[in-house]
């Protein structure tokens, strides 16, 4: 029996390692305490639940759903995107369509746009789902780069020329998970125009819309002029609603875009359960104040975390969004290093950041996804091993 190529092309999986060590710490009785996945620890909200609850009981829900979403489902992402960021000319016929989780939408855009040897623009440190995508399908990745200077704002700029003519898309997530960097509207706008001017797909995987700190709301890219021109955005339930397990989010914008990932889902999946898309519809029209509690609790926890850190010595800066906190290295380690150290001698697992792509050396991610007092007891051990 002989596998695909692609599949001894991958990359390891980088966490493999940390993983068996952690396994074999926990076998023999050891307290590890992981800061390492960013999965919400607490349930999805009552009402939500509830919703599921009642629509998991109707025969209707019981057969083939809509393969692009409900019309409810659709209709109800659209209002959604009207209600939260003004996008108020979304078709839920062609403009939308529903996603088993956002990084299926991710994955298959690749098997949609890319053929063998083509190119996509993806982060030099991002989510391990845009390079994957392209390693399945035989095209290549070119790791924009990202500079803590800069805010981490991908150069799609510095592409060279020989790469852009051979590249149909460009992947770009802010708020940023692992950087946790946003975007200024001005850095959106100069990606759509460069998007138009090399015929670049622009996907905006806006996995973190909801999670915001201290007043800021991340925009969607759809709100800024053209956007739809060039863009397909990628939305999910999973960090706003915690719905991680519930695998449940949406694509919307470019209508050929939607078109396209739409024809590749029909031949591969048959679309969500349409209960669940009936709970989605709860989260994104029922009360908002289960996401603000959320962001709250992520927030108090995001200072604990930065000024503990900042105490030991190690250089933070608090971020306006999302789960995790990204921190650099104590001089004289590699993120490998200092993970290492950090699991060996604390019991702690945190996330090296070259685990997101080259551009992530010097740093790890640290994810808020734990309950305060395992923080605290976490940045304490780390602290006696420096
Ligand atoms: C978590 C995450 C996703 C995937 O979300 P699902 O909707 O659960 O598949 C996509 N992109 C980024 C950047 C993420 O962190």
């Amino acid at each position: 029996m002989k596998t695909a190529a692609c599949l001894d092309n991958l990359p390891p999986y980088l966490f493999a390692e940390i993983d068996r060590k952690r396994d074999e710490k926990r076998a023999q009785g050891i307290d590890v305490i992981s800061l390492g996945i960013g999965d919400p620890d607490t349930p999805t909200p009552r009402h939500i639940v509830d919703a599921m609850a009642e629509a998991i009981r109707k025969p209707i829900n019981h057969r083939y759903p809509d393969y692009a979403g409900s019309p409810a489902y659709r209709r109800a992402c659209a209002e959604w995107m009207r209600r939260r960021f003004g996008v108020d000319d979304l078709d839920p016929d062609t403009e939308v369509l529903a996603l088993i989780g956002s990084k299926e939408g991710i994955a298959h855009l690749h098997l949609a746009f890319s053929n063998p040897g083509d190119w996509s623009l993806v982060p030099g440190i991002g989510y391990p789902v845009y390079s994957g995508g392209a390693v399945l399908t035989n095209s290549n990745s070119w790791y924009m780069p990202m500079h803590e200077e800069d805010g981490f704002l991908a150069r799609f700029w510095e592409c060279p020329p020989e790469i852009l003519a051979k590249s149909k898309m460009m992947f770009l997530c802010y708020p940023s998970n692992p950087t946790a960097a946003t975007a200024p509207e001005e850095y959106l706008d100069r990606a759509i125009a460069f998007a138009k001017e090399h015929d670049l797909l622009l996907v905006y995987d806006n996995a973190y819309s909801e999670i915001g700190f201290d007043g800021y709301q991340a925009p969607s890219i759809l709100e800024r002029p053209g956007a739809k021109e060039v863009c397909i955005e990628l939305f999910s339930l999973s960090k706003g609603y915690n719905m991680t397990g519930w695998r449940i989010g949406f694509a919307a914008g470019n209508p050929q875009a939607v078109k396209a990932l739409g024809t590749i889902k029909n031949n591969l999946d048959s679309g969500q359960f349409t209960a669940i898309q009936e709970a989605a519809i709860a989260a994104m029209l029922g009360p908002q104040d289960c996401v603000q509690q959320m962001c709250d609790i992520y927030r108090r926890r995001r200072d604990l975390i930065v000024d503990a850190l900042n105490a030991i010595g190690m250089q933070v800066e608090a971020p306006k969004a999302t789960i995790y906190v990204w921190a650099k290295v104590p001089d004289g380690y590699t993120s490998a290093q200092f993970t290492e150290k950090v699991l060996e001698e604390a019991n702690v697992i945190v996330a090296a950041g070259t685990a997101y792509g080259p551009y992530g050396e010097g740093f790890i991610r640290i994810s808020l996804t734990t309950p305060d007092d395992r923080i605290l007891e976490a940045v304490q051990r780390i602290k006696a091993t420096l």
